[in-house]
């Protein structure tokens, strides 16, 4: 369950890196995360590029989804949903 929206954790971490909304998302992208981290918050903040984000969802993404084609990722509903 995330405690967040996608949109939400990108606020969040623009404004503790002190940057824009803007600035964050021209290089960087929330993703679920299903890392086993005390820490984490559900999300990553992971390189918007498609190596970066592959390899994120290979490795960190909670199922579903694993695999997704990049283009399709910051469309799908899935992002928004609260619980
Ligand atoms: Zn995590």
């Amino acid at each position: 369950m995330l405690k967040m929206t996608q949109d939400e954790f990108e606020r969040v971490f623009a404004e503790r890196s002190k940057m824009t909304l803007e600035e964050y998302r021209a290089h960087w992208i929330g993703l679920p995360c299903g890392c086993a981290d005390e820490s984490c918050e559900g999300w990553a903040s992971v390189r918007r590029g498609p190596d970066a984000i592959n390899e994120h969802l290979d490795f960190y993404a909670p199922d579903p989804p694993r695999r997704m084609v990049v283009g399709k990722f910051e469309n799908l509903g899935f992002f928004e949903k609260k619980s």
